[in-house]
This record gives C-alpha cells, structure tokens and sequence, in this order.
C-alpha cells in the first residue's frame, strides 16, 4: 500500500459514509470473515455499513458476529439493490473481477461512487481505486488488518472484528498450512490479543460438519475418485444425480478437493461437479505447480498458484475428459514441481 493510497482512503473515510462492502459469489471463510471483520471496524468509526453478497454464505460461518445482517442478493434483490443505490462508497473484498459477483456488478462498470478494493489474488482488474492488493498474503482477512494498521488504528481493533478476520486467515490457510509467513503470525498473534479464542474458532470452523457431509465425503472418496498417477493428479468429480441422492446443498462439498493432496505423489486435484447451468471447476496443487493458468487457460477462471478454479458450459464427461487432455502439456512442469517439493 503506497502512501497515496493510504491518503485517498483516509480521506475518503473522512467523513460519515453509507458503505457497502461486496464480497464474491459462493463466499467462503475468508470473503465473509473480511467483509464482516471490515464491517464492524467501519461501524465503530461511525459509518453505516452493510455487507451485500451474491449468494448464501456457508453453515459453518454462522457464529460469525452479525452474520444475520448480510443481505444477500439471491434471497432478496430488490432489499440488495435497495443498499446498494444508498450507498457513497464500496469495498471490494477477496475478489478482484466483476465477473466474480455477476448480476450484482450491472450498473457498477459505469457508477462513479468510490471504490475501494482489498484483495489478494492475482491480476486485480482496474475495478476500484485505490486497489490493496497483495497476491503474497494468505488471506483478505491478513489484508483487511493491514488495511486498519496502515490507517493507524490496529489498537481500535475489538473483538467482533478480530473474531471474523482470525476466522478467515484460519480457512484460507487451511488451518496455518498454505501461505503462512512471519508477518502473518505476527498478525495472528495480534489478534489474538484483541481477545479472539483461537480454539473456539476452531472448534467452530473445523467441527461442524453435518452426517450427511460426512457420507457424501465417504462417497467422494470410494466412487468418485479418480487417480492419473502418470500425471500425479486425482479428480473428484459429482453429478447432477449426486445432487439429488445426498441432497447437497452449498458447502456441502467444501474441502473435499484437498483430500487428494493427503497422497505425497499427487501434486494436482481436481473437483468437477455439475451445476445446474455450468460445470464448476476447482483446482488444488502443491509447491511450485501452478493451478491457476490451467484454471485460466481452459476454465475461463483464475485465482492462485495452488488454489484456483473455473467452469464449463459442456457437459461433465466432456468436462472431464477435457481436464484430462490438458495434463500432458503440464507433464514436465508437474515433475519439476513434485521433484523440488520433496527436495525441501
Ligand atoms: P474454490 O475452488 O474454493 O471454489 O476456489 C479456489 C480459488 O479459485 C478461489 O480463491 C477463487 O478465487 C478462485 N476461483 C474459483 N472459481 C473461480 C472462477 O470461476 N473464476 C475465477 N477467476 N476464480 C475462481
Ligand atoms: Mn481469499
């Protein structure tokens, strides 16, 4: 963050705004910890502030302080776009496309009312200005704090907001395993002095899994787990009837993607599911092997080196295949990565 930026915030945080934070579509621990985290920094500071999602944020966040006052667009538009038109400044948070948050972002390419981006994935489009951008960080959460530091204000950091951000830093890292650095623990050790209890986040985060979730990841992982040893990659895929069967409902299959890397010889893991219009894609891998250019390449989507995914239009089993026929070309990129990861 230069000292430019620093200013047009602190300017534009001046005075009293009505602020609407958006996160992105599907949003996991991180988008909704950030937003909420944000939320209730800026609600201290005298702003009024309301977080606006796409859809649904997952079961397990829910002991998120304010949850409930996330207006979500899928459930309610015109309440959604009610916010929106009052609003005199945005955040953009953990996404950095308009793509990202789709219906929403009509109306936005031409509004001329402030924004402001913190995020940490790659290639931020021009979407917002300033723009905090810092691919490195682990998470928007570790951002969304530095954003409060630079301002000045790290020791107006309560509880509530600390809480949230502690809870994104934990899901994007995977519980500290991905993207961890100094700074971050110095971070993290930050917030926990604000009064976060690392190990009711936890319990909360990790131990909230339902039956169902539990016999779907049992299923994932005898009948629809498929393993290209050749290209140390495993995909898990799920149909439409699975759907059905298991009743799956968003989040249901969160972190069933990264059960693949538990295999030390599997570099790459793929989890292909069908939606109702689309066939998502999400792409995991390990040390240098770079998911995201495959996810842009052939997915139309993007995200980070080791976390990243995309959609098809074509059915699973062309989806599928496709996947597949891309392996080869990533054959000595795969190895090179598997050879220096082992040679930690
Ligand atoms: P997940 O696999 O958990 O849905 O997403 C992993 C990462 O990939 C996320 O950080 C997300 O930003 C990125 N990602 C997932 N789907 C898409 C997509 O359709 N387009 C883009 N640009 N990024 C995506
Ligand atoms: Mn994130």
């Amino acid at each position: 963050m230069t000292q430019d930026q620093i200013s047009d915030a602190r300017r534009l945080l001046a005075q009293k705004q009505e602020i609407v934070i958006f996160s992105h579509r599907n949003p996991d621990g991180d988008a909704v910890g950030s937003s909420l985290g944000l939320m209730h920094y800026l609600r201290d500071e005298g702003h009024n502030c309301t977080v606006v999602l796409p859809s649904d944020y997952p079961f397990f966040l829910r002991f998120l302080p304010a949850v409930e006052s996330m207006v979500i667009f899928d459930n309610d538009p015109p309440a959604a776009q009610e916010v929106i038109d009052r609003a005199t400044l945005f955040f953009i948070l953990d996404f950095n496309s308009f793509d990202r948050i789709d219906k929403m972002a009509e109306g936005m390419k031409d509004d001329d009312r402030p924004r402001i981006m913190i995020d940490h994935h790659l290639f931020p489009e021009p979407i917002a200005d300033p723009i905090f951008s810092r691919p490195e960080a682990s998470s928007t959460c570790e951002l969304v704090y530095e954003f409060i530091r630079y301002l000045g204000h790290a020791d107006r950091i309560t509880k509530k907001t600390s809480d949230c951000l502690y809870t994104g830093i934990l899901t994007d890292t995977g519980g500290f395993k991905y993207s961890t650095s100094p700074t971050l623990f110095r971070t993290t050790a930050e917030l926990l002095l604000a009064g976060t209890d690392a190990y009711k986040i936890a319990d909360h985060v990790w131990n909230s899994q339902t039956e169902k979730q539990l016999r779907l990841l049992g299923h994932c992982l005898a009948n629809r787990m498929e393993l290209l040893p050749e290209h140390r990659t495993g995909l898990i895929y799920l149909t439409k009837q699975d759907y059905e069967a298991f009743d799956i409902q968003r989040g249901d299959t969160e972190g069933i993607v990264n059960y693949v890397m538990r295999m030390p010889e599997y570099m790459i893991a793929a989890f292909i599911h069908e939606q109702p219009k689309i066939v998502k894609i999400s792409l995991r891998s390990k040390g240098n092997m770079d998911v995201q250019q495959i996810a842009k390449a052939h997915f139309r989507g993007g995200g980070h080196r080791n976390a990243a995914g995309g959609a098809s239009f074509a059915p699973l089993g062309s989806t599928i295949n496709r996947f597949k026929k891309q392996l080869p070309k990533y054959a000595a990129e795969i190895e090179a990565a598997y050879l220096e990861f082992n040679n930690q």
